[in-house]
């Protein structure tokens, strides 16, 4: 591994840590859509997975534009949010309590997401790479929608998990 001197050296290995979250959580979200009960929950990860594709390009497009390569690098972060999510997935859980555990497990990971963008977004404005700004902050904005969306499912999913598993049954047989 070659040794970080230059801002631009600090912005290219974040921005491979983030190259290698999105890569990640791409191969995560459709296991978290499949693993919701609450349709809007499973469509919301299925949006996402089609956004965080799209996060993966840009950033492929900044790479390109630095005539670097975005792997190299995992983001040990990400593995272990993604670790927690699987756990979530596996959880012996009410519907509703295990929609609240991924909704936990998702918010988690927006939040680092939208703190690795915060940074690498400041880095580019420092050193006038305005192209990568714009395109990093077009990414920043969608994980800051996905969470506000995110905290909107959790406002109505945990309720129901507050009420419990016989809650959920009642309502379960009512649909039968
Ligand atoms: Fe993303
Ligand atoms: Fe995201």
């Amino acid at each position: 591994m070659s040794k970080i001197n230059t801002l631009h050296d600090v912005y290219v290995e974040q921005l491979k840590d983030l190259y290698s979250a999105e890569t990640q959580l791409i191969k995560a979200l459709p296991k978290m859509a499949k693993a919701a009960t609450a349709p809007d929950l499973a469509q919301g990860f299925e949006d996402h997975l089609e956004q965080t594709k799209g996060h993966a390009a840009r950033l492929e497009e900044i790479f390109t534009g630095l005539d670097e390569k975005p792997t190299g690098k995992k983001c040990k972060a990400m593995e272990g949010l993604i670790k927690e999510g699987a756990e979530a997935i596996e959880e012996n859980a009410s519907p509703a309590a295990k929609d609240a555990l991924l909704i936990a497990a998702a918010q988690r990971v927006e939040h680092y997401e939208i703190a690795g963008y915060g940074t690498v977004k400041t880095y580019a404005n420092l050193m006038g790479e305005e192209k990568a700004a714009r395109l990093l902050e077009q990414t920043l904005q969608e994980e800051v929608e996905t969470d506000e969306k995110l905290t909107e499912a959790a406002e109505s999913i945990n309720v129901e998990a507050e009420e419990g598993e016989e809650a959920v049954a009642t309502s379960t047989s009512r649909h039968r």
